[in-house]
């Protein structure tokens, strides 16, 4: 899972993610190249940047809603991965490539990745609050468990 650091990146990079080719680029280094469903050019086609890291070298990211996606195996389509488990991504329901957009189109569009980028940032920070808010109170019962 990316931390808030990661996410926030991520956030600000992809809004030139819109271009199919630039993420097809991303996959420079992707694993699965000939005679299967996962290609370079398949997963950009559906939206996904790879995002490797050196302990997951197959992560790949939607750069609209943001869903990371990693375990890829040959026989995967993108496309229905993706809509398995975002259906809601504004990308999937996309209609015309983004070159072809009115500003006012993209600019909705820019504004519904903003608000699932903040939704996402609110999530974690509402899990490190509740995770915190666990310790303190084991801590806390442990104190008041050694006093007797
Ligand atoms: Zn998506």
């Amino acid at each position: 899972m990316a931390s808030i650091d990661v996410l926030k990146a991520r956030f600000y990079s992809y809004d030139k993610m819109y271009s199919q080719d630039l993420r097809e680029q991303s996959f420079v280094e992707w694993p699965f190249r000939e005679e299967c469903e996962c290609t370079p050019a398949k997963m950009a086609k559906a939206g996904f940047v790879h995002c490797p890291s050196e302990n997951e070298p197959d992560v790949a990211c939607c750069f609209f809603c943001l869903l990371e996606l990693e375990g890829w195996e040959p026989d995967d389509s993108p496309w229905s991965e993706h809509i398995k488990r975002s259906p809601n991504c504004g990308f999937l329901s996309m209609r015309k490539d983004f070159t072809e957009l009115t500003v006012a189109e993209f600019h909705h569009l820019e504004k519904e990745r903003l608000k699932i980028y903040i939704r996402k940032v609110c999530h974690k920070k509402m899990a490190y609050l509740r995770d915190e808010i666990d310790q303190k109170l084991k801590d806390l019962n442990s104190m008041l468990n050694s006093i007797h």
